[in-house]
């Protein structure tokens, strides 16, 4: 594979330092990446600053015409894409339900696509003898968007389109676990943006901490855990940069006693366990009515246990390994707390492959809210899955945590479910399904899961500012 670059200014730079990035399939060397230095995050936001104008002065029409051809670039590369995904992310190229490195690629073209097909245009507010009062939608200026190790591309595709359609200019910062596949979708972009209009640096916390507190940065887009969002705020404050954290969650999903536990059960396995469980909006904590408890466990049981944990690369694997090994000692910890409080094990909790970073698809029930497993972000392939009788009491615990990210009801009353989602303290409710995305409906959390929304008109807007023109007539 070939070196790995910062794109700064148009251009590939090399850096002076640089870390390895590993593949947690078997913990070897993917590459060496370049680790940016202060100097050249400066460099990098002057050359956002400078790019800003004449980007911002363009037509949405003609920014769609460079944002189409980049989404038509990146999928000429396709595969390279795809493969870089798999090596330094873990998940299959093809995956469980074909929800591996083509399904994040896949999803990256349509969030471009979809994103550069809207526009925001000027309102009118009043319009009379008097006065015109129109309001107007103006860029902010240079954007700085902190990707987490998850979803590297699609991610990445989430805060940088919507921001350079509407006519910002955009410095951003990979996962350092992660960040091989930006720094190559870079590449493809330089050839198509204007010098300046898209940077990329890398590096840990250290420089996205000073992405955070730049001068010149107007807003910062971050995708990640909530103490780092915090921290990000905080160094916001002097510039008062505008912000969307988008940050943990710890989803409740409830089925009542008339769900229909066939149709339900391979979805709520598929969005609980989407990417291995590493989705900030997977189901993770599964109420059940007692009454459908005992069916519900034993359809999950019988998918899971058909399931093959391995490389991704292998045309058979499902689910690849977690991302790197802290993940890993987190799913572990939250196991062994489960299992010293007496919970029962239906499927997985024995890890039989050390080489990479695996852990198998793991159902546990017998659990209650108080354990860590329920009150912690698993972020991986463990679902505890706890019983109710009393649907009121499984509002509460649903409501219970900090977190606010998503939640779904799953009934065949679809007015009753409906109800029930509305008394959910969460960004996005689900009915019979969960996790669902698509680039026109806005997702955001609330609560400890962040604030503002990305996607649709509503996540466009995000990246603006209002300015109210008031036009009198005489
Ligand atoms: P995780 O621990 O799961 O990697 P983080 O929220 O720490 O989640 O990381 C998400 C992104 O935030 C990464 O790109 C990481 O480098 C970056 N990051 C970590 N610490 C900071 C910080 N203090 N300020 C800004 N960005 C940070």
């Amino acid at each position: 594979m070939k070196d790995f670059n910062l794109i700064i200014n148009g251009k590939s730079i090399a850096a002076t330092n640089y870390f390895d990035v590993i593949n947690p399939a078997d913990k070897s060397v993917v590459a060496r990446c370049p680790k940016a230095s202060v100097e050249q995050l400066n460099d990098a936001v002057a050359a956002a600053k400078a790019a800003f104008p004449d980007w911002s002065a363009l037509t949405y029409a003609e920014r769609r015409d460079k944002l189409m051809q980049l989404a038509d670039a990146v999928e000429a590369h396709g595969k390279d894409i795809m493969t870089l995904l798999t090596k330094e992310q873990g998940k299959p190229m093809k995956g469980f339900a074909d929800l591996g490195s083509g399904f994040e690629l896949n999803g990256a073209l349509a969030w471009i696509r979809g994103t550069a097909s809207m526009e925001l245009t000027p309102e009118t507010i009043q319009d009379n003898d008097v006065a015109r009062i129109e309001l107007h939608r103006k860029p902010l200026g240079v954007v700085g968007s902190i990707t987490p190790w998850n979803y590297p591309l699609l991610i990445g595709v989430w805060h940088i389109i919507p921001a350079l359609l509407t006519g910002n200019t955009v410095v951003m910062k990979p996962s350092e676990m992660t960040p091989l596949t930006i720094l190559y979708f870079g590449e493809i972009a330089k050839e198509i943006l204007p010098k300046g209009v898209l940077n990329v640096v890398t590096g840990a916390g250290d420089i996205g901490a000073a992405i955070s507190s730049h001068e010149d940065i107007r807003k910062v887009v971050f995708t990640g855990s909530t103490p780092t969002g915090k921290a990000i705020m905080r160094s916001a404050a002097d510039n008062l940069k505008r912000l969307t954290l988008e940050l943990g969650g710890n989803d409740a999903g409830i089925v009542l006693a008339d769900a229909d536990i066939d149709a339900c059960a391979p979805k709520i396995f598929a969005t609980s366990f989407i990417n291995n469980g590493q989705t900030c909006a997977a189901l993770k904590r599964l109420y059940v009515h007692e009454s459908v408890h005992d069916q519900l466990c034993k359809a999950l049981t019988n998918i899971a246990t058909s399931m093959k944990t391995g490389n991704g690369f292998d045309e058979d694997t499902d689910f690849g390994p977690l991302q790197n090994q802290e993940q890993l000692n987190i799913v572990k910890a939250l196991a062994e707390d489960a299992k010293d409080r007496g919970a029962n094990f239906l499927c997985g909790g024995k890890v039989s492959n050390d080489n990479g970073y695996f852990y198998p698809i793991t159902l546990v029930n017998d659990i209650n809210d108080g354990s860590r497993l329920v009150d912690e972000e698993q972020f991986g392939p463990i679902l505890p899955i706890i019983k109710f009788s009393n649907v009121e009491d499984a509002i509460v615990s649903a409501n219970r945590l900090q977190v606010g990210l998503g939640g779904s009801v799953w009934s065949k009353d679809l007015e009753k479910a409906q109800i029930i989602a509305s008394r959910l303290e969460c960004g996005t409710v689900w009915i019979n399904n969960h996790a669902m995305v698509q680039p026109d409906a806005p997702f955001g959390g609330v609560k400890d899961s962040g604030f503002g929304v990305e996607f649709g008109e509503a996540g466009l807007k995000e990246y603006t500012s209002i300015q109210t023109v008031q036009i009198f007539k005489s």
